[in-house]
């Protein structure tokens, strides 16, 4: 984890040859044209399980219906959403040991990662297939959404956040440590070395932050209530910088807090990506995150991280984590709504967006102009649709250097 000095870049040491390789001759740094929008997912994330995902407490289509809800409600045409390819072997072992990996073909030890007790007793290609094949993929969409934060200023994988994985241990439903591998990605194939981790999820990230124990080039800052598993103290000494809430915390404390935690870490260290976890295991009446945060809370959560990001034109990516009650698919959509009315990210094409404003001129001479603000059960919403091409894109107000950077802004600067 960084020192509290801005300069903790200085602690990096190079990756092994082998890690080098293994992430210079991967396939998951897509090239994504710019017709699509930095959203990432595939109908394989979602876990249909012969039933059996009926017994955990999740909705395990979390991921597909958060696409849906953006689809068809017209927020995001669905061909502009970007599918990452499977994670490979190869891909998972430049943090994973052979033998972790190994260890997951014993359908004994997948239940005890994934708290399914009766997992243990099906048959291991179908626990692959049917389980760990949806985790691989929504890595893969991790580790191509840190390439697309620095293109377009901000990418959301809708799934990933596997924050209880370490290179040596799976834990609380997660199997692989996406989190580690998208940021050791990052830092060879993107020529980075500062990277801030802000992980809001309800419950301590403990995964990430025994992976970049004493590593100067990965800050932390992890708000969680310390009240709930992992109770994993070791971990907690290389937090940067800790929130501990206890149960029951409202939403305008949470805020608060999250407030005085973001200008802190603004004056600590300056990132060149930000990996923001953002689990819903905060809401009100999540049974494991035992927060009392509303729907609006959350969505006002996601504004302030993606302003913080901006305000200081630092790339983010998002990730979608815990929380899998049923009413998360539709909070965590329309906070990303939110966040495209409030011109955080743009998720309509250039046609759709003068199409709709055309239409909006046309309704306005009729009078009609009420009403536009795209909100659903969260109802934080209130902002009028999207004008993000008409202003001030993410990438344009850049002032980085880094090459991706100027080609985002030839693309949209046409
Ligand atoms: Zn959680």
């Amino acid at each position: 984890m960084a020192s509290s000095a801005p300069s903790a870049a200085a602690g990096a040491t190079p990756p092994d040859p082998l890690r080098r390789d293994r992430i210079l001759s991967s396939k998951l740094y897509l090239d994504v044209p710019g017709s699509k929008a930095p959203v990432v997912y595939s109908p394989a994330y979602d876990i249909a399980f012969l039933g059996i995902e009926k017994l955990h407490p999740f909705d395990s289509s979390k991921w597909g219906r958060i696409c849906k809800f953006l689809t068809k409600e017209g927020h995001l045409e669905k061909n502009r959403v970007v599918e990452p390819l499977e994670a490979t072997k190869d891909d998972l072992l430049v943090v994973h040991s052979e033998s972790y990996l190994n260890s997951l073909k014993s359908s004994l030890k997948v239940a005890s990662i994934v708290e399914l007790p009766p997992v243990a007793f099906i048959p291991n290609w179908l626990v692959q297939q049917k389980l760990l094949y949806p985790f691989r993929k929504q890595v893969g969409g991790s580790i191509l959404s840190a390439k697309l934060a620095l293109e377009r200023g901000w990418a959301i994988n809708v799934g990933g956040g596997f924050h209880h994985c370490s290179a040596e241990q799976g834990g609380g439903f997660c199997a692989y440590a996406d989190i580690s591998l998208c940021i050791q990605f990052a830092f060879v194939r993107l020529n980075i070395s500062r990277v801030m981790i802000i992980d809001l999820d309800a419950h301590q990230g403990n995964g990430h932050e025994k992976d970049f124990a004493n590593d100067g080039r990965v800050y932390t800052l992890d708000m969680y209530n310390a009240g709930i598993y992992p109770y994993d103290h070791v971990a907690k000494r290389y937090i940067d910088q800790k929130v501990e809430l206890v149960s029951g915390t409202k939403t305008e404390d949470y805020l608060d807090q999250l407030d005085k935690a973001l200008k802190v870490a603004e004056s600590r260290f300056q990132p060149q990506l930000i990996v923001y976890n953002a689990g819903t295991d905060i809401l009100d009446g999540d049974p494991l995150g035992r927060l009392k945060i509303s729907p609006q809370g959350v969505v006002i959560r996601d504004e302030k991280v993606f302003r913080f990001a901006k305000d200081q034109s630092i790339p983010l990516l998002m990730l979608t984590s815990g929380g899998y009650m049923k009413s998360s698919a539709r909070v965590i959509a329309d906070s990303i709504i939110n966040l495209s009315n409030k011109n955080l990210i743009e998720l309509v094409s250039l046609t759709s967006s003068l199409i709709r404003s055309k239409l909006v001129c046309s309704a306005s001479a009729y009078g009609d102009v009420g009403g536009g603000g795209a909100t659903g059960g969260g109802g934080a919403v209130t902002a009028p649709p999207s004008t993000a091409f008409a202003t001030a894109s993410f990438s344009d107000v850049s002032s980085q250097t880094s090459p991706a950077y100027s080609n985002v802004n030839r693309v949209f600067k046409g």
